[in-house]
């Protein structure tokens, strides 16, 4: 989780709109068909639960739970679980959409979905959150399946809670079940190489957009917003490519170092820090985290949260290049503003798949009853990402538009074609 710098309330006021607009775009390139286009643009199932959980007080606390089901048209669908206070409907769907969209670009055979629970996991014990998470997953026994959907880890989970919710299921069914779950921990059936799954997807596509634009990454500079998973191990792997990163931030703030920050380092800094830069030695704090989005470097990565790039701050934006580590940090209004400015983007649909695809051969490796090594894993999902790259490039060229609606077009097109075969009622 990083620096949350709060969007004009336009921007906000529904990310299921703000995908759908981008959705619309691509739908009306690709000339979708109409009642397809129906189809596609309803979540296919939702469900909310209340989940009455008693704290460690002694008091019953009654938590919200939601699992937005968008499609299942290319397999069972997939997408994490959410524990954040500003979890609610609206954005689980939006974020449901955006599984079933990144799914189909990296062409791995899942459907989409997302999972919340209105929480602050921050605030609560050990004890507390594994019997939340326990009490989610029995109401939703129904809901997840190793062939109907699979969990995983988003922002504020991790392998600890899906191990949580791998026994849950087990015990329910009477039998372990680990293919119900990804992101789990090693010892549980997890894959090596998912913990660093996303980060490094974004180190790879930032690769290829730089090869496009032309950009040495021994002379670029690096900016990353968010030092959670996916903003750490993006940043240290693209240090290890020769990269300057030259400002990183979390909740506690924006550090900078003109000279380059060593990110190894700030992990562990940050890892023996209770999870946080504060008081990190390495740059200077700047003033005002938000200003980490406008400095004059190559490449933003923006892998904190939703809507930090947006129309009251996309004007000074001078970076040449974004890759959105996080999901939705670009507003639909501000996407606009950053065409004409003649900014890439690499969208998060495709920069941050990696994490997914990953999660795809974790469920194929506990299929098989087998382990794949860290080599097989990282050359597999490299290559699948860097392919996904040059189709969403060949199609933003061959349909003239930026890289954000390509990624749709390609991920639409797959779904609708797929519908189309499978047929309805
Ligand atoms: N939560 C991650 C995402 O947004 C991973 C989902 C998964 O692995 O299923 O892509």
């Amino acid at each position: 989780m990083g620096y949350i710098e709060p969007a004009p309330i336009k921007d906000k006021a529904n990310p299921f709109e703000s995908m759908m607009s981008r959705f619309n775009i691509a739908a009306e390139a690709l000339g979708l068909d109409e009642q397809v286009y129906n189809v596609l643009k309803s979540p296919s199932k939702q469900v909310s639960v209340s989940l009455p959980i008693t704290m460690d007080n002694g008091s019953i606390r009654v938590f919200e739970g939601h699992r937005v089901i968008h499609s299942n048209i290319l397999g069972p669908s997939k997408g994490g679980i959410r524990y954040a206070m500003d979890v609610h409907l609206d954005e689980v769907k939006a974020l449901a959409a955006w599984m079933t969209w990144k799914c189909a670009v990296v062409d791995i055979p899942y459907g989409g979905a997302k999972g919340g629970i209105k929480c602050n996991p921050r605030e609560m014990s050990a004890g507390e959150i594994e019997r939340l998470t326990r009490a989610y997953t029995n109401a939703m026994l129904d809901v997840f399946g190793p062939d109907r959907d699979i969990p995983a880890p988003d922002m504020g989970t991790g392998p600890r809670e899906m191990a949580w919710l791998m026994d849950e299921y087990s015990r329910a069914h009477g039998m372990t079940v680990n293919a119900v779950v990804t992101g789990k921990p090693l010892v549980l059936g997890g894959s090596l190489g998912r913990t660093e799954a996303t980060g490094r997807g974004v180190m790879v596509s930032a690769l290829a957009a730089m090869e496009k634009l032309m950009i040495n990454p021994y002379h670029a500079t690096v900016a990353v917003q968010g030092f959670g998973n996916v903003g750490s191990f993006a940043a240290l792997l693209l240090e290890e490519r020769g990269c300057t990163i030259v400002a990183i931030s979390d909740i506690s703030g924006a550090y900078y170092n003109e000279k380059g920050i060593n990110i190894k380092e700030a992990i562990a800094y940050r890892d023996g820090n209770k999870g946080t830069l504060e008081g990190f030695a390495g740059a200077d704090l700047m003033d005002n985290a938000g200003e980490l989005l406008l400095l004059e470097v190559d490449v933003l990565v923006p892998a904190a949260v939703e809507d930090v790039i947006h129309s009251g701050n996309v004007e000074k934006i001078k970076a040449k290049l974004i890759v959105e580590g996080a999901n939705g940090p670009t507003s639909a209004e501000a996407d606009k503003v950053i065409n004409e400015k003649g900014i890439l983007v690499v969208p998060d649909i495709l920069a941050n798949a990696g994490g997914v695809t990953v999660s795809y051969f974790e469920w194929v490796q506990n299929r098989l009853g087998y382990k794949w090594t860290r080599e097989r894993v990282n050359r597999r999902s490299d290559r699948i990402m860097k392919d996904a790259f040059d189709k969403v490039y060949e199609t933003s060229q061959k349909y003239n538009v930026p890289l954000r609606i390509a990624a749709y077009i390609v991920a639409i097109d797959k779904v609708a074609s797929t519908y189309q075969y499978r047929g309805g009622y």
